[in-house]
């Protein structure tokens, strides 16, 4: 069954809004439309994104900023969140979604599941998570999930309706 995926990743986001006050954060939420019908799996898309929202106040330090950003076309949803905090090597880069992983300069406690697990459940979704990061200047993971807008669906359909009847049509009485 479909969710508001807006609201959804809005609530989440609003839950780290006393944290991000606490570190001088500059959280925010950015998302050009107001709504977003979409099947999800919402326990394994809450953990997610509470995994990697987490991540990126482990790993910025006390006045950066952490954006999310929930854009779409046709085919894709896109959930990025960016930071500006310690970023990653490249190595890093590479085995991050390895299971028990954590990066050389870790300041902070962990088992290194959280990307790994995330990983899995977006896997779930038909979809994939990406990672762009610079050491010192900062990360964004990219969660991608296959899309397919309700109007193509319905068009499908109809055509399919339309198939239908004209089979048929020769054989129904005039
Ligand atoms: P936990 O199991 O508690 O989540 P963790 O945060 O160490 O522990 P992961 O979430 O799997 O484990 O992340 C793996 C490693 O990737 C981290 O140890 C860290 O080195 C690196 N990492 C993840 N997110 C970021 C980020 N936003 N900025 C910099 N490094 C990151
Ligand atoms: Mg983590």
């Amino acid at each position: 069954s479909q969710q508001d995926l807006v609201a959804f990743v809005k609530d989440i986001v609003s839950d780290f809004n006393v944290k991000a006050k606490t570190q001088h954060i500059d959280l925010q939420f950015i998302c050009p439309f107001a709504q977003m019908p979409f099947g999800f799996d919402a326990e394994k898309l809450d953990k997610v994104l509470f995994n990697i929202i987490s991540n990126a106040f482990k790993y910025t330090p006390i006045g950066g900023l952490i954006h999310i950003s929930l854009l779409k076309n046709i085919e894709k949803i896109e959930i990025l969140i960016s930071d500006n905090g310690i970023g990653m090597s490249k190595e890093e880069k590479e085995r991050a979604f390895d299971l028990f992983y954590r990066g050389n300069q870790n300041i902070s406690l962990g088992t290194g599941l959280g990307l790994a697990l995330s990983r899995e459940f977006v896997s779930l979704h038909q979809g994939d998570i990406e990672v762009e990061s610079e050491k010192g200047k900062g990360t964004t993971f990219k969660i991608i999930l296959p899309y397919v807008e309700c109007q193509s669906v319905e068009k499908e359909s109809v055509k399919e309706n339309a198939y239908l009847r004209e089979s048929v049509e020769p054989i129904t009485p005039m």
